[in-house]
């Protein structure tokens, strides 16, 4: 396991893990148009990345430091507990205490996007109802998500419905800003709309000192699709759409020669795209 903290130019950005997963379902159920037997040749690239024959997700956010702005992107599972994945509970609260960063240190919270293993920690509950966990920041997030995620049939199709506790709240008390394109959190960190896995969906650049770094989201979930591109989770929400972004990124990123910051890869989630044999692969570390 590498370093834990990577330097972008004067940027710093830490990994974080709230919680690392084996999902019960079937590689099959997940990844409907991929032939079970194709993975087995990843398996082997990546064995962090499967529990046995199935897949095994890291849920990481991470925190990035640039020009006295701390920023937190995503929020994880948070306090659960979840009963669809085991009971379980996320940690990056006590993840954030272990470097001695407390919620009051967190001036933007950045949601990639709105998926409930992305907005979990953002609010905690007080007596009857939730306030923000971070109480000094704004909470950004595009406004193409907070119109899908709010839309009755899209809510009841969750593991279960969060917007009320975990989104909601924030709009209703003013701490929630929608942003409709491209966003620059500061001078070096600026936010790109990436859209496919969701309506909404946006991915951070950190860009300082000549060093690069792309903080991807939820572009690529699985280490596979940097070679298997046009592999759809069923967690996309526009197929096409996806593999369209999917494509541009990982040419972008190549050419670029960028660290590639993936929350759902094995922690801590900085690699590289590397090409062996006229195929693209995920490099693992910095
Ligand atoms: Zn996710």
């Amino acid at each position: 396991m590498g370093s834990f903290r990577m330097q972008v130019g004067n940027a710093e950005i830490l990994a974080l893990s709230d919680m690392n997963i084996g999902i019960g379902a079937p590689m099959q159920e997940l990844w409907p148009k991929v032939p079970p037997d194709a993975w087995k040749a990843y398996a082997e690239l990546y064995p962090d990345a499967f529990d046995g024959d199935r897949m095994r997700l890291e849920v990481a956010c991470y925190l990035v430091r640039s020009q006295g702005k701390t920023i937190l992107i995503d929020t994880g599972y948070g306090p659960g507990p979840i009963r669809a994945i085991g009971g379980r509970r996320g940690e990056l609260m006590l993840d954030l205490a272990t470097r001695k960063v407390t919620d009051d240190d967190v001036d933007i919270v950045f949601l990639s996007h709105l998926h409930l293993d992305h907005v979990g920690w953002n609010t905690v509950r007080r007596g009857d109802g939730w306030v923000p966990t971070f109480p000094n920041a704004r909470y950004i997030c595009h406004e193409a998500d907070l119109e899908h995620f709010r839309k009755e049939e899209v809510q009841a199709a969750q593991t279960y419905r969060f917007m009320y506790m975990f989104v909601d709240p924030l709009d209703e008390q003013g701490l929630l800003d929608t942003v409709s394109g491209d966003f620059d959190l500061t001078d070096e960190v600026k936010a790109v709309h990436t859209p496919g896995h969701t309506p909404g969906h946006m991915s951070v650049l950190v860009t300082s000192g000549g060093e690069r770094a792309n903080i991807q989201g939820d572009v690529l979930i699985h280490p596979a699709q940097v070679t298997e591109e046009e592999w759809n989770s069923r967690f996309d929400v526009d197929w096409d759409t996806a593999n369209v972004t999917r494509r541009k990124l990982l040419d972008q990123v190549e050419a670029e020669g960028a660290t590639v910051v993936s929350c759902h890869f094995p922690l801590p989630g900085f690699g590289r795209v590397v090409r062996s044999q006229g195929k693209r692969y995920w490099q693992t570390g910095l």
